[in-house]
């Protein structure tokens, strides 16, 4: 497999001012080339930094993209430092230069001397063309054998440099089927436990598992990749039979699109009566074309008056339980589903914190409930206690409730079809 390095030019991606987001976006295309991206390295905008980033970058891969830092200004180093790298000079591209040029009189700007410098490249080096801005790119052949590309560093340019130049000179290069990959996400199942229950799959030479917890949400990304589909596909099977009702969604879906398309696909529809979330389900659910046809109405249901008064819970049964309570969430539920008159209803009740635990019912205790049918064996409830912050705790449960939406769904669909 051809081994790939990123390195990022830039002063502003150390401190923290600006986020590396060309070495995320370049490592996506370069999997889908099926190279293996061995390295990501940021460095400042200093001549030494470069070159040691480029050393270490040349050791790994035979492949490395640069991009920032060819500016006009006297912070934007990379020319001067790849051509030490290569024990070159710098020469002045008469093509580039006059690309410029062309450039600057198309949008009747005035050139600064120092414009010129940005058609300077390395002497053994093949200039890039850029089209979209006044930094061409260049390419080189480092001492080692590894091949250096070098890109702006605005992101719109390097996308624009990706698709003219580099996919497809790359494409030709390897010239390698890209690895075939499934993605899939689990909800309500620790990163541990499920990688204990994958482990047959992990164990296999020809299967990679990839694993991401998404702390904040409570969720897992899975990746399986393999040379064959059919490693794939069938490792695709078990891990889903495996993964039960845990699974919440698939490919890059978020949550809310993948509730979404269930319910579309299943032809249901879904109410929420919210307390602690506070209508966070409902508002992810709009945030997706198409969710009118699948929410008829959303309740923020805080206080217990409007527990009682919009979705009929009973003000004994708040009294006897309290509104964190099983009972509290099942009737929230069954009368979200009455009142909105759908498939389904949503029952969410909670201590989001920091105040109003106790020893019964710390911070975090969440009860939900989703109801997907008539009578009170029609309703699914689950108890977690959710870690965090409020708005941790607030995030997790949202991302629950839109998971227990899917589960009422399967549920109501495994019924409806016996
Ligand atoms: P440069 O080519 O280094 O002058 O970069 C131009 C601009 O592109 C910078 O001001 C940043 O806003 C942006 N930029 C540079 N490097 C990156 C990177 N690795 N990821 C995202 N944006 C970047
Ligand atoms: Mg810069």
């Amino acid at each position: 497999m051809t081994n790939t390095a990123i390195l990022t030019i830039g002063s502003e991606l150390l401190c923290g001012d600006g986020l590396d987001t060309n070495s995320a976006w370049l490592s996506r295309r370069l999997e889908g080339l099926g190279c293996s991206v061995r390295l990501h390295l940021s460095c400042l905008d200093a001549e030494e930094d470069i070159v040691a980033g480029l050393a270490t970058a040349s050791a790994l891969a035979s492949i490395v993209i640069v991009t920032g830092g060819l500016g006009p200004t006297v912070d934007d180093l990379t020319r001067a430092a790849v051509a030490r790298y290569l024990g070159d000079s710098l020469v002045t591209d008469e093509g580039e230069l006059a690309h410029i040029e062309a450039l600057f009189a198309r949008f009747s700007r005035t050139m600064t001397p120092n414009n010129r410098s940005q058609a300077e490249r390395p002497e053994s080096a093949r200039p890039l063309r850029n089209e979209v801005g006044t930094a061409p790119g260049f390419v080189a052949e480092g001492p080692n054998g590894a091949t250096i590309y070098s890109l702006p560093g605005v992101p719109r340019e390097v996308y624009w440099m990706w698709d003219h130049h580099l996919a497809p000179e790359l494409r030709e290069r390897i010239g390698q089927r890209p690895r075939a990959e499934r993605t899939f996400r689990t909800t309500g199942i620790g990163e541990s436990t499920l990688a204990e229950r994958l482990a047959g799959l992990e164990a296999r030479p020809e299967l990679e598992v990839r694993y991401s917890a998404e702390e904040t949400l409570g969720t897992v990304r899975i990746t399986l990749l393999a040379d064959e589909q059919e490693v794939v596909q069938a490792a695709w099977l078990e891990a889903r039979e495996i993964a039960g009702h845990h699974l919440s969604a698939l490919g890059t879906d978020r949550l809310n699109e993948a509730t979404v398309a269930t319910l579309v696909a299943q032809g249901l529809t879904a109410t929420t009566a919210e307390s602690c979330t506070g209508g966070r389900v409902a508002a992810q659910l709009v945030e997706i074309a198409g969710a009118s046809r699948v929410l008829g109405r959303g309740f923020v249901t805080y206080s217990n008056l409007s527990k009682t008064e919009l979705v009929g819970v009973p003000a004994e049964v708040l009294q006897a339980h309290g509104a964190v309570s099983e009972e509290v969430a099942r009737a929230m539920a069954r009368g979200a589903r009455a009142a909105g008159k759908s498939s389904l209803g949503l029952g969410i009740t909670g201590i989001a914190g920091p105040g109003g635990g106790s020893e019964a019912k710390p911070v975090g205790t969440v009860h939900f409930a989703v109801a997907y049918g008539e009578t009170e064996a029609d309703v699914l409830h689950v108890l977690r206690v959710l870690p965090g912050t409020r708005d941790v705790v607030q995030i997790r449960a949202a991302a629950m409730g839109l998971h227990l939406i899917q589960r009422g769904a399967a549920a109501l669909v495994s019924q409806r079809d016996s």
